[in-house]
């Protein structure tokens, strides 16, 4: 035996078939075998560059092909890093990770690799391709473009530096932001300032205390203080919601805009800078503008597209964010608030009306809905839709926690297509917060065999204590409706070409139609009531509870809308019409589309830009609207369930086997406007997202 095989036979991430091992994978294992798998793909890649025919078999086929034992070898460790996080494990993948991007970028910027593909399209071989063939050069033709690979001689180099630099600021940009975030607290001693707290605050601000004081003899306690409160969004939200200290939620309020604007952690310059460097790489590439060159990877079809969208959204919700301010302002005077009202003084006043409006908490509705009895109504709701039979399958696959569950899905024909993991419980020491759906393995056909599809299912839900099952909140169930959407994109693909099928390769604005989508159910009645059954005394939920749900969904939606469409007004702008270094600064275009779109002007020393991580720290840029995009995709796509009526049984089966075939099953092997014209018959409309915000007709004051 040579030493290779040997290797292969002790490192579980060198196997290339069946279900990652994940009960053996220990952190000692990544650097060892991602090496060696990165080593051979090199060789490959290399091989393949001198030998490669502009055709399907002779370029296509085995740039499939290379990174199947990468999907061994490094898919699992990204997943163990998210579930069961260690010290030693994250050493291993910090190590291997700078390689394999370089591996990505190394292939996107292939230049033989990249003329091939231009040379088949060119061929009459193209005509001969599937239109999911003809998608994934068209793909990769774009990916590799956007990554300069079409740039020669001095355009080139230019490139590769404004690459580097806009990666450098990017970093700084968001280290500033974290950096000014920490360097801000508020030390609250006297217990009359924290009445009216909720008690998770009072715990959070009490531990934060400790965690910032350790040296000294002082120790917090949640009901007596010293509490610490923070810019930190766990600790800034519930404060500026419920402390009673006006001057103090001022002095909060004020810190938390204007972070990250002065002093060595000013991001003023890096805006300027960033602007100009996406402006002159856009331009390199062939766009009129950044925004043109982030859309040209996006569902949406032109930044007009965007605007109008904007327009409409906006048209209709303006009126209730105004009548919202009004509310507020009503309430804050009778209760005896004698000054105008200001920025500081509107999460605190929409917290009470909410609890006048609707007074119930998450924690009364926890004890109807057990996990088991929520997965019961929402598989049996996808039998409905979908005909499919999701059965457990515990036992049957490695897991890498008790608490991990496994599934099969089941066709009409009882014929298995696919398979899932459902990790649902938070364990904060080892798995990181939020919830998310990833490929375990991806649907792909190898030496003339389909192999099946298995997705991750990850949740933060509430463990179960003693005996009894998991509570969920409801916001917890709907969490879990909006992952099982983005798996059922990754199960119910029917694509063999793993870089287009199921979630691979949908445009970004789109990929949340299917998970939004699934969110609707939620507010459901019948649907949702089926998944209630009270932990103890085995009722329903009450439909005095249920309707409360249901009004509270519209909350100040015309608030939240607007805030959101201002956002993304600022982002579009700044990165198409704007001119950086012109006569007006980006604090001025966001002061003037601020003022058109909030019913509270910004205060002049407003500098939010210089904190708005999304587009100048990561990958929103041009980008913030896709928020929006979805939304109203996701809301038009139910709505064609809802103009049938949602209690026609056998309508709703065949619309549901519609948008199976039309919008799960071809993933990303069609273009995602392509796929929404061919469920809905026409382009996305705006008016069912309004309608469901209740955003169609002013309504009356209630308060
Ligand atoms: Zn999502």
């Amino acid at each position: 035996m040579d030493q290779h095989s040997k290797t292969r036979e002790k490192n579980p991430l060198l196997t290339s078939s069946g279900l990652p091992p994940f009960h053996l994978i220990q952190p000692g294992h990544v650097v060892p075998a991602v090496t060696q798998v990165i080593g051979e793909i090199e060789g490959k890649v290399e091989s393949l560059e001198a030998h490669l025919e502009p055709t399907w078999d002779g370029l296509l086929e085995p740039l499939e092909k290379l990174d199947l034992p990468l999907e061994y070898a490094w898919n699992p460790v990204v997943h163990l890093l998210n579930v069961r996080n260690s010290e030693a494990l994250r050493k291993a993948h910090e190590t291997m990770l700078g390689n394999v991007v370089a591996l990505g970028l190394r292939l996107r910027q292939s230049e033989p690799i990249y003329q091939g593909m231009k040379a088949l399209r060119q061929s009459d071989l193209w005509n001969r391709l599937s239109n999911a063939q003809r998608r994934v050069v068209e793909l990769k033709l774009r990916n590799g473009e956007h990554a300069g690979v079409g740039l020669t001689g001095e355009a080139k180099n230019r490139f590769i530096q404004m690459e580097r630099e806009i990666s450098q600021i990017s970093t700084d940009f968001s280290n500033h932001v974290l950096d000014a975030t920490k360097a801000f607290e508020l030390i609250i001693t006297e217990e009359e300032d924290a009445k009216g707290w909720p008690e998770s605050l009072r715990n959070l601000a009490a531990q934060s205390f400790n965690q910032a004081r350790r040296d000294t003899d002082v120790k917090a306690t949640p009901e007596r203080g010293p509490w610490r409160i923070t810019l930190d969004h766990p600790s800034f939200v519930p404060f500026m919601q419920h402390s009673r200290r006006r001057d103090q939620r001022e002095k909060v309020y004020r810190a938390f805009i204007t972070r990250a604007s002065e002093g060595n952690l000013d991001n003023t310059e890096i805006i300027q800078r960033m602007l100009r460097l996406r402006k002159e790489k856009a331009e390199l590439l062939g766009f009129g503008s950044y925004a043109e060159f982030s859309l040209a990877s996006k569902m949406a079809p032109s930044v007009t597209a965007v605007e109008t969208m904007f327009q409409e959204l906006q048209r209709a919700s303006s009126p209730h964010a105004f009548k919202d301010l009004q509310d507020l302002k009503r309430l804050a005077r009778r209760q005896g608030q004698t000054e105008p009202i200001a920025h500081w003084d509107l999460p605190f006043w929409a917290e009470r009306l909410r609890e006048k409006r609707f007074d119930y908490t998450e924690d009364q509705l926890r004890p109807y809905f057990p996990l088991p009895r929520v997965l019961r109504g929402l598989f049996s709701l996808c039998q409905k839709l979908f005909g499919i039979l999701i059965e457990p399958a515990d036992g049957e696959a490695p897991v890498w926690h008790a608490d991990v569950r496994y599934f099969r899905v089941l066709d009409q024909d009882g014929k298995r297509v696919a398979s899932f993991y459902l990790d649902p419980y938070s364990r904060p020491q080892e798995k990181r917060g939020g919830a998310w759906m990833d490929n375990c393995l991806v649907r792909r056909r190898l030496d003339h065999e389909i192999r099946l599809p298995v997705v991750h299912l990850c949740c933060n839900s509430t463990p179960p204590v003693g005996e009894k099952p998991s509570l969920m909140s409801f916001s917890e169930v709907n969490t879990l409706f909006h992952e099982f959407g983005h798996g059922l994109q990754g199960v119910l693909t029917t694509v063999d070409l793993a870089d287009v099928a199921g979630v691979n390769g949908i445009e970004w604005d789109a990929v949340e139609l299917a998970s939004q989508f699934m969110e609707n159910w939620c507010y459901h009645k019948p649907t949702l009531i089926g998944m209630t059954k009270h932990v103890d005394s085995g009722e329903p939920l009450p439909d005095d509870l249920f309707q409360k749900v249901l009004a509270a969904r519209t909350y100040r939606s015309g608030s939240l809308m607007m805030r959101q469409l201002e956002l993304g007004m600022i982002d579009m702008e700044l990165h198409h019409s704007y001119t950086p270094a012109g006569p007006e600064s980006p604090f001025d275009l966001h002061r003037r589309i601020s003022m058109q779109m909030s019913p509270l002007p910004p205060l002049p020393e407003d500098r939010f830009l210089c904190a708005f991580s999304h587009i100048f720290g990561g990958g929103y840029a041009a980008g913030y609207y896709s928020y929006k995009w979805a939304e109203v995709l996701s809301a038009d796509a139910f709505a064609a369930f809802e103009e049938i009526g949602l209690e026609n049984e056998s309508a709703i089966a065949k619309l549901g086997r519609r948008f199976r075939e039309t919008v799960l099953a071809p993933g990303g092997s069609r273009h995602p406007m392509d796929v929404f014209k061919d469920f809905r018959g026409r382009e996305p409309s705006t008016e069912p997202l309004l309608r469901h915000n209740g955003l169609v007709a002013p309504s009356g004051s209630d308060e």
